[in-house]
Protein backbone atom coordinates (compact mmCIF):
# COMPACT_ATOMS: atom_id res chain seq x y z
CA UNK A 1 0.00 0.00 0.00
CA UNK A 2 1.49 2.96 -1.45
CA UNK A 3 1.52 6.65 0.28
CA UNK A 4 2.89 8.52 3.62
CA UNK A 5 1.86 7.61 6.56
CA UNK A 6 1.82 9.68 10.00
CA UNK A 7 1.45 6.18 11.68
CA UNK A 8 2.66 2.70 11.14
CA UNK A 9 1.09 0.15 13.39
CA UNK A 10 3.32 -3.44 13.12
CA UNK A 11 0.93 -6.23 13.66
CA UNK A 12 -2.44 -6.80 12.70
CA UNK A 13 -4.14 -8.42 15.80
CA UNK A 14 -6.70 -7.09 18.39
CA UNK A 15 -3.96 -4.77 20.09
CA UNK A 16 -3.21 -3.27 16.57
CA UNK A 17 -6.08 -3.10 14.73
CA UNK A 18 -7.50 -1.77 17.32
CA UNK A 19 -4.94 0.81 17.91
CA UNK A 20 -4.58 1.46 14.33
CA UNK A 21 -9.08 2.18 14.17
CA UNK A 22 -8.26 4.68 17.43
CA UNK A 23 -5.14 6.56 15.33
CA UNK A 24 -7.21 7.04 12.10
CA UNK A 25 -10.52 8.31 14.43
CA UNK A 26 -8.44 10.64 15.58
CA UNK A 27 -7.08 12.08 12.71
CA UNK A 28 -3.58 10.51 11.67
CA UNK A 29 -3.04 8.68 8.52
CA UNK A 30 -2.64 4.96 9.71
CA UNK A 31 -1.27 2.11 8.12
CA UNK A 32 -1.69 -1.60 9.80
CA UNK A 33 1.80 -4.04 8.24
CA UNK A 34 1.39 -7.12 8.89
CA UNK A 35 3.34 -10.05 7.79
CA UNK A 36 0.72 -12.76 8.36
CA UNK A 37 -3.04 -12.52 8.65
CA UNK A 38 -5.20 -9.46 9.66
CA UNK A 39 -7.05 -9.95 13.03
CA UNK A 40 -3.89 -11.92 14.44
CA UNK A 41 -3.97 -14.91 16.50
CA UNK A 42 -7.03 -14.45 18.28
CA UNK A 43 -8.95 -13.95 14.87
CA UNK A 44 -7.26 -16.45 12.79
CA UNK A 45 -5.82 -19.29 15.24
CA UNK A 46 -6.55 -18.66 18.90
CA UNK A 47 -10.22 -17.59 20.44
CA UNK A 48 -12.64 -18.01 17.33
CA UNK A 49 -11.19 -21.28 16.01
CA UNK A 50 -10.65 -22.83 19.35
CA UNK A 51 -14.16 -21.40 20.30
CA UNK A 52 -15.41 -23.71 17.20
CA UNK A 53 -13.33 -26.90 18.85
CA UNK A 54 -15.55 -26.28 22.09
CA UNK A 55 -18.74 -26.01 20.26
CA UNK A 56 -18.07 -29.64 19.15
CA UNK A 57 -16.77 -31.14 22.15
CA UNK A 58 -20.22 -29.36 23.56
CA UNK A 59 -22.22 -31.37 20.58
CA UNK A 60 -20.41 -34.35 21.29
CA UNK A 61 -20.71 -34.73 24.92
CA UNK A 62 -24.85 -33.57 24.88
CA UNK A 63 -25.28 -36.19 22.82
CA UNK A 64 -23.45 -38.76 24.15
CA UNK A 65 -24.06 -38.31 27.88
CA UNK A 66 -27.42 -36.58 27.56
CA UNK A 67 -28.98 -38.42 24.44
CA UNK A 68 -31.80 -39.75 26.62
CA UNK A 69 -32.70 -36.41 27.81
CA UNK A 70 -33.75 -35.01 24.79
CA UNK A 71 -35.03 -38.39 23.47
CA UNK A 72 -32.49 -38.95 20.87
CA UNK A 73 -31.29 -42.40 20.31
CA UNK A 74 -28.36 -42.97 17.99
CA UNK A 75 -25.65 -46.76 17.58
CA UNK A 76 -22.04 -46.11 16.88
CA UNK A 77 -21.83 -42.29 18.09
CA UNK A 78 -17.87 -41.10 16.60
CA UNK A 79 -16.41 -38.55 15.44
CA UNK A 80 -14.12 -37.13 12.11
CA UNK A 81 -11.17 -35.25 13.52
CA UNK A 82 -10.50 -34.22 10.41
CA UNK A 83 -13.80 -32.41 9.63
CA UNK A 84 -13.69 -30.94 13.15
CA UNK A 85 -10.43 -29.12 12.62
CA UNK A 86 -11.33 -28.32 8.95
CA UNK A 87 -14.84 -26.35 9.77
CA UNK A 88 -12.39 -24.61 13.17
CA UNK A 89 -10.18 -23.21 10.23
CA UNK A 90 -13.16 -22.77 7.65
CA UNK A 91 -14.77 -20.26 10.21
CA UNK A 92 -11.60 -18.18 10.90
CA UNK A 93 -11.03 -18.01 6.95
CA UNK A 94 -13.40 -20.23 4.87
CA UNK A 95 -15.49 -17.89 2.34
CA UNK A 96 -16.81 -21.68 1.18
CA UNK A 97 -18.49 -22.08 5.08
CA UNK A 98 -22.12 -20.88 4.50
CA UNK A 99 -23.29 -20.12 8.31
CA UNK A 100 -20.44 -18.74 9.93
CA UNK A 101 -20.80 -16.77 12.75
CA UNK A 102 -17.66 -15.52 12.69
CA UNK A 103 -16.91 -14.54 9.48
CA UNK A 104 -18.56 -11.14 9.54
CA UNK A 105 -16.44 -10.17 12.74
CA UNK A 106 -13.31 -10.28 10.29
CA UNK A 107 -15.04 -8.50 7.46
CA UNK A 108 -16.03 -5.68 9.72
CA UNK A 109 -12.44 -5.45 11.07
CA UNK A 110 -11.47 -4.90 7.43
CA UNK A 111 -14.04 -2.48 6.68
CA UNK A 112 -13.43 -0.75 10.12
CA UNK A 113 -10.21 -0.38 8.60
CA UNK A 114 -11.29 0.53 5.26
CA UNK A 115 -13.27 3.18 6.79
CA UNK A 116 -10.91 4.66 9.24
C1 LIG B 1 -5.54 -21.05 21.50
C2 LIG B 1 -5.78 -19.63 21.97
C3 LIG B 1 -7.05 -19.27 22.41
C4 LIG B 1 -7.28 -17.97 22.88
N1 LIG B 1 -8.53 -17.66 23.30
C5 LIG B 1 -8.78 -16.41 23.77
C6 LIG B 1 -10.07 -16.03 24.23
O1 LIG B 1 -11.00 -16.81 24.20
N2 LIG B 1 -10.25 -14.76 24.67
C7 LIG B 1 -9.22 -13.86 24.71
O2 LIG B 1 -9.45 -12.72 25.15
N3 LIG B 1 -7.99 -14.19 24.27
C8 LIG B 1 -7.74 -15.43 23.81
N4 LIG B 1 -6.48 -15.75 23.37
C9 LIG B 1 -5.44 -14.74 23.44
C10 LIG B 1 -5.50 -13.78 22.24
O3 LIG B 1 -5.37 -14.51 21.04
C11 LIG B 1 -4.39 -12.76 22.40
O4 LIG B 1 -4.53 -12.12 23.65
C12 LIG B 1 -4.45 -11.73 21.29
O5 LIG B 1 -4.40 -12.33 20.02
C13 LIG B 1 -3.29 -10.76 21.47
O6 LIG B 1 -3.42 -9.78 20.47
P1 LIG B 1 -2.17 -8.99 19.94
O7 LIG B 1 -2.66 -8.02 18.90
O8 LIG B 1 -1.40 -8.46 21.10
O9 LIG B 1 -1.20 -10.08 19.28
P2 LIG B 1 -1.47 -11.10 18.08
O10 LIG B 1 -2.90 -11.52 17.99
O11 LIG B 1 -0.40 -12.14 18.26
O12 LIG B 1 -1.16 -10.25 16.79
C14 LIG B 1 0.13 -9.88 16.45
C15 LIG B 1 0.17 -9.68 14.95
O13 LIG B 1 1.42 -9.10 14.62
C16 LIG B 1 1.95 -9.72 13.46
N5 LIG B 1 3.40 -9.56 13.55
C17 LIG B 1 4.20 -9.99 14.54
N6 LIG B 1 5.47 -9.62 14.27
C18 LIG B 1 5.44 -8.93 13.12
C19 LIG B 1 6.44 -8.30 12.33
N7 LIG B 1 7.73 -8.29 12.70
N8 LIG B 1 6.06 -7.70 11.17
C20 LIG B 1 4.77 -7.70 10.78
N9 LIG B 1 3.76 -8.28 11.50
C21 LIG B 1 4.11 -8.88 12.66
C22 LIG B 1 1.47 -11.14 13.53
O14 LIG B 1 1.40 -11.72 12.25
C23 LIG B 1 0.06 -10.99 14.17
O15 LIG B 1 -0.96 -10.87 13.18
C24 LIG B 1 -6.22 -17.02 22.88
C25 LIG B 1 -4.95 -17.38 22.41
C26 LIG B 1 -4.72 -18.66 21.95
C27 LIG B 1 -3.34 -19.04 21.45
Amino acid sequence: MPGNYEIAVLGGGPGGYVAAIRAAQLGFKTVIIDYRRLGGICLNWGCIPTKSLLKNVEIYDTIKNHADDFGIKFENLSYDFRRIIKRSRDISRGPSLKHCAVRPQMRQVRSLCRSS
